[in-house]
C-alpha cells in the first residue's frame, strides 16, 4: 500500500501523528472487525460469542471480532439485531452521552446519514419521546438508509431525501445536528486501499469548502444552546481541526469537551479527537461537538396540510396485527404508516417542508377488508403478541433469506411471522397446497454458500 507523499508531508505536524507507526499499520494488512448491537432486540449472548468478542471502550453497544465471519450468513444480521461498524465511528456515543443534557424530547438530525451507521447508533441512544430525522442526500444511497433504519426497528424516525440547504428554513428546529461530512477518506485507506487513486490535495481543499458549505446550510437549523456533532474519516486538518476553527470563527458556539480519560490512544486536538489507526484498534476518524450560544428565530410549526388518517374501520382490520397503543395511523393511497402518536404534528410539519421517504413504520397495504402486512412491520417493534410466529432452524432460515421455496410442515393456515432465535425475519403465508416466501425480493441472499 502506496500512501500519497503528499499525504504523509501534510501530516507532518499533526497532533498524534507517528509516521513510522502509521505506515507499519498500514502495511500491516490488518484488519480490524467490529459490530454494534441493538439494545432494542436483545440476543441471549453476543453475536459470534464463539469467537470470543471483545468489548470497544467508547461503546456500549459495540464489540470487536478477532475475524471477520459471513455476516451474510448470520440470520440474526437480517433480523437488525446489530450492525457491523467500524469502531472508531462508535465514539459517537461519548459526544451524545457526554453532551447531551435534555433526557426527553430531543429532536436530532442525522445530515448525511447513508448508510445509516451513525443514524442507526443515534436511535439506540436517543432519550424517551425523541425523535431522528435522518437525510441523505444522494437518492440510491437514501434507499440503502432506509433498508438500514427499517431493520433497526425504531419507529419514531424519518428519512428524508434532502440537500443541506433545505434545512435552513428549518430555524432552531433541532436539539442536536449530527454531520459525518462527505470527505476525501484518508481514514479509510487501511480498509480499502482502491480509495487511495481518488485522493489529491486539489480535493481535500475542494472537500474542505464543501463542509463549510455544508454547516453553514444546516447551521440555523439548530437551536440555541443544541449540540452539533461534526465528524469525518479524513486525518486532513483541512477537513478536520480547520473546520472546528471555522466553525467558531463563522458562527456564536463553544466547543464540548468530551472526556478521553478512560480511552488511552485517543488524542485530542484543536477541541476535537483524533483516532490513529497506530494508537487504537480502528480506523481514522475526527470527531467535535459545539454548543451553539447564538438566538435563533421562532419557527411557526402549523400544519399546512395534514397527511390523511386512517378510518376506524381500517385500523380495525390492522388491529389483529400491532399494538396499537400510543399510534397514529397515516394512510397515503392504501398504504398505512405507523406514527408515535406525540409526533404526528412534528412529522406532518416535517412532510409539508422535505422530501420525506419513509416515516415511523409502514404496517400493511389496505386490500379491500384485508390488510398484506409490509416487511418494516416484521422488522418493527410493532407486532402484535397474537401474530403467529413459525420458528426455523438455521438452515430454513438462510432458505428463507435467500427467498426459495420452504417446505415446512405448518398447522395454521394464512399469514405469519418466521423467527429465527426469536427474531422476526418477515412473513409468510401459508397456502393449502404451497407457502408464500414474502421476504423482499431487493433482500434476498444472493449467494448460494458462504466464501
Ligand atoms: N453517516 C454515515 C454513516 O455513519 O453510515 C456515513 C456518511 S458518509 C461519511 C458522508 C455522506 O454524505 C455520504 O452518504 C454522501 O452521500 C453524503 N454527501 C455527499 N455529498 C453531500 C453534500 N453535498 N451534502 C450532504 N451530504 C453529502
Amino acid at each position: 500500500m502506496q500512501i500519497p507523499a503528499d499525504l504523509l508531508r501534510s501530516l507532518k505536524d499533526t497532533k498524534g501523528f507517528n509516521r513510522e507507526a502509521f505506515l507499519r499499520v498500514h502495511e500491516s494488512g490488518e484488519q480490524v472487525t467490529s459490530l454494534r448491537i441493538n439494545p432494542l432486540k436483545p440476543l441471549k449472548d453476543v453475536p459470534f460469542s464463539s469467537l470470543h468478542p471483545t468489548s470497544i471502550p467508547w461503546s456500549e453497544f459495540g464489540y470487536y471480532l478477532p475475524e471477520r465471519p459471513s455476516f451474510t450468513f448470520d440470520p440474526l444480521f437480517h433480523a437488525g439485531c446489530y450492525y457491523v461498524q467500524e469502531a472508531s465511528s462508535m465514539f459517537l456515543e461519548q459526544a451524545f452521552r457526554q453532551s447531551v443534557k435534555e433526557n426527553s424530547g430531543l429532536k436530532v438530525l442525522d445530515l448525511s446519514a447513508a448508510p445509516g451507521g451513525k443514524s442507526t447508533h443515534i436511535l439506540s441512544l436517543l432519550p424517551a419521546n425523541s425523535f431522528l430525522v435522518s437525510n441523505e442526500v444522494i437518492r440510491s444511497r437514501a434507499n440503502i438508509l432506509k433498508d438500514n433504519i427499517i431493520k433497526w426497528g425504531h419507529s419514531n424516525v424519518m428519512i428524508t431525501n434532502n440537500d443541506p440547504a433545505d434545512f435552513t428554513s428549518l430555524e432552531g428546529y433541532f436539539d442536536v445536528i449530527v454531520v459525518d461530512a462527505p470527505c476525501s477518506g484518508s481514514g479509510l485507506f487501511r480498509r480499502d486501499p482502491d480509495a487511495i487513486e481518488e485522493w489529491s490535495l486539489q480535493n481535500i481543499a475542494l472537500c474542505s469548502q464543501r463542509q463549510q458549505r455544508i454547516l453553514a446550510d444546516v447551521w440555523p437549523a439548530l437551536k440555541e444552546n443544541g449540540l452539533l456533532i461534526y465528524s469525518t474519516c479524513s486525518y486532513s486538518k483541512e477537513e478536520d481541526e480547520q473546520i472546528g476553527a471555522w466553525i467558531m470563527k463563522q458562527f456564536s458556539a463553544t466547543t464540548c469537551p468530551i472526556n478521553i480519560d478512560k480511552f488511552p490512544g485517543i488524542i485530542e486536538s484543536g477541541g476535537g479527537y483524533r483516532f490513529w489507526p497506530d494508537k487504537i484498534a480502528g480506523e481514522g476518524f475526527y470527531l467535535a461537538a459545539f454548543r451553539k450560544t447564538e438566538e435563533t428565530g421562532a419557527l411557526d410549526l402549523k400544519v399546512k396540510n395534514w397527511p390523511e388518517k386512517a378510518f376506524n374501520k381500517e385500523v380495525s382490520i390492522l388491529s389483529p396485527w400491532i399494538k396499537k397503543e400510543g399510534l397514529a395511523f397515516i394512510k397515503k393511497e392504501n398504504t398505512v404508516y405507523g406514527w408515535p402518536e406525540p409526533f404526528r404534528n412534528d412529522f406532518s410539519f416535517l412532510l409539508n417542508k422535505l422530501r420525506v421517504i419513509y416515516s415511523g413504520t409502514i404496517i400493511g397495504e389496505l386490500v379491500r377488508d384485508k390488510m398484506v402486512p409490509d416487511h418494516a412491520l416484521a422488522l418493527s417493534q410493532l407486532v402484535g403478541p397474537d401474530v403467529l410466529r413459525y420458528d426455523l432452524n438455521y438452515q430454513q432460515a438462510i432458505q428463507y433469506l435467500q427467498r426459495k421455496e420452504l417446505s415446512l410442515e405448518i398447522k395454521d393456515k394464512g399469514w405469519q411471522g418466521v423467527t429465527y432465535e426469536e427474531q422476526l425475519l418477515g412473513w409468510i403465508n401459508v397456502l393449502p397446497n404451497r407457502i408464500n416466501n414474502y421476504y423482499p425480493k431487493e433482500l434476498r441472499i444472493l449467494k448460494d454458500t458462504p466464501d
